[in-house]
């Protein structure tokens, strides 16, 4: 059998090693170079490698592919597979098959690494031989060659989750469906909802479906597809088959024993937060964990970096970098969980924004706004008439002297772009490295 693997990065690599201790003959190809230390991985596998382009004479003859995520299906490479009807699989449905470890998965539109990470890390405490992957860590594939686990908790993407088929999710966890990557989804809405749904297919009547009642799409596709598994739906208040919610100032859950743990014991904050400490208690306590272990582990989680990071406090200002905020609703639940005055930094590369959800959020919590973005246009355009202070700004030394500006004792500095990093930074982590030096700074 020969597998042709798509893109060599973490999970393509994590493959080929795979792929080649199972009796593959391997071939992987990259359109454009390939980092150094996946070079050196190959070679040290002996893994026949290409760079900078495909040769079709050396990959068209594949029994199966495992694409890259990154890789849309309209590269040439891609179309021609596709036309051949030769199998396209994600690195995860490819490690799938080798492996009898349960799979406790989660996808959404926003909060999947926070979530993935706090259920690992209740996992890990609880003492659990398990493993972090998909967009997340180390590849799954490699984790399964070289130290397999029990359990693995695995980010998915609606990109993974489109070249998935046999893959089984023990514990599937669906946070929201909100509009994002439509570009890969021929602008069509519906075509993203179904990839998100997939994390449901194959799931058994022992297995079981974590999701949030709040999202119009997960409850009219569960009510078309009726799913066999269990299914435990939380949900921001009570309402009619809602087992977990947010009652007073208690974060409550009916599964598996009917509990309520005070908000002043979760160390993260805000009301999508919340919705990510529902689902990972659920999640968890599905998996067989104490709830006991679960209320310490909700209580001593770090927080992931650049998802509502508090930064430092300075002549007392909080900032805050959110940078990760990279579309509106991720903006809007930063907003929505702010306690004081906000300075609010927006912009970057637009997506095809519709700004206007956060304009009444704006309104509530911000006393000034500072853009920064190379191309302002289209923040003016919606912002200017709220009356709000506006700073126009290119580069972050002069976004965070803005801001400072702005600020007086007790308010926050809100770093929460709702728009990529492209056109300034190298990638939202790079925005938000750059935001933490010019708060240390000040
Ligand atoms: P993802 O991995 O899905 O991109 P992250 O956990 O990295 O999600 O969070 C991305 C952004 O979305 C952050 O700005 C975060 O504050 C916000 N966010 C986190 N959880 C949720 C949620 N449940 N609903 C909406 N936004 C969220």
């Amino acid at each position: 059998m020969k597998l042709v693997v798509l893109g060599a990065a973490e999970s393509g690599v994590g493959a080929a090693i795979l792929a080649q201790q199972k009796g593959y003959e391997v071939f992987v190809t990259d359109n454009g170079p390939i980092k150094d230390k996946f070079k050196a991985t190959l070679d040290q596998y002996h893994i026949e490698w290409e760079e900078g382009g495909h040769t079709l004479e050396r990959v068209m003859d594949a029994d199966e592919v495992v694409k890259s995520p990154g890789i849309p299906d309209t590269v040439p490479v891609v179309r021609a597979f596709l036309e051949k009807g030769t199998p396209i699989l994600s690195e995860i449905e490819f490690a799938g098959r080798y492996t009898d470890a349960k799979m406790l998965c989660i996808t959404g539109s926003n909060g999947k690494t926070t979530t993935t990470s706090l259920i690992y890390h209740i996992l890990k405490k609880a003492g659990y031989d398990v493993g972090l992957a998909g967009n997340i860590g180390h590849s799954l594939a490699r984790q399964v060659a070289e130290s397999p686990r029990e359990w693995y908790v695995l980010e998915l993407s609606s990109f993974q989750l489109d070249n998935m088929y046999d893959f089984r999710a023990d514990i599937a966890v669906l946070l929201n469906i909100t509009p994002d990557h439509l570009d890969r989804y021929d602008f069509c809405m519906q075509n993203y909802v179904e990839s998100k749904m997939r994390i449901l297919q194959n799931q058994r009547p022992e297995d079981t479906f974590v999701y949030w009642k709040g999202d119009d799409y997960i409850e009219l596709e569960l009510k078309k597809m009726k799913p066999a598994c269990r299914q435990l739906g939380f949900s921001d208040t009570a309402e009619q088959g809602s087992v977990g919610y947010a009652q007073g100032d208690a974060c409550h859950v009916e599964v598996p024993e009917t509990l309520d743990i005070p908000l002043d014991k979760l160390s993260l904050k805000g009301k999508h937060n919340l919705r990510n400490c529902l689902s990972a208690i659920l999640a968890a306590s599905s998996a067989g964990v104490g709830m006991d272990v679960i209320i310490e582990a909700l209580g001593d989680f770090p927080g992931v970096e650049h998802r509502l990071e508090f930064v430092r406090t300075v002549d007392g200002v909080t900032y805050i970098n959110d940078s990760k905020a990279t579309n509106v609703d991720a903006c809007y639940c930063a907003l929505d969980s702010m306690k004081t005055p906000v300075v609010l930094i927006i912009g970057g590369k637009d997506k095809g924004n519709d700004y206007r959800a956060i304009v009444p959020l704006v309104r509530e919590k911000c006393k000034a706004l500072v853009f920064l973005g190379a191309d302002n246009s289209k923040l003016h355009q919606v912002f200017d008439t709220l009356g709000v202070a506006i700073s126009d700004t290119n580069n972050m030394a002069d976004c965070v002297a803005a801001c400072a500006q702005y600020a007086e004792q007790g308010d926050t500095v809100l770093l929460s772009p709702c728009c990529a990093s492209f056109d300034l930074f190298r990638n939202m982590e790079d925005r938000g490295e750059q935001f933490k030096e010019r708060v240390h700074e000040l």
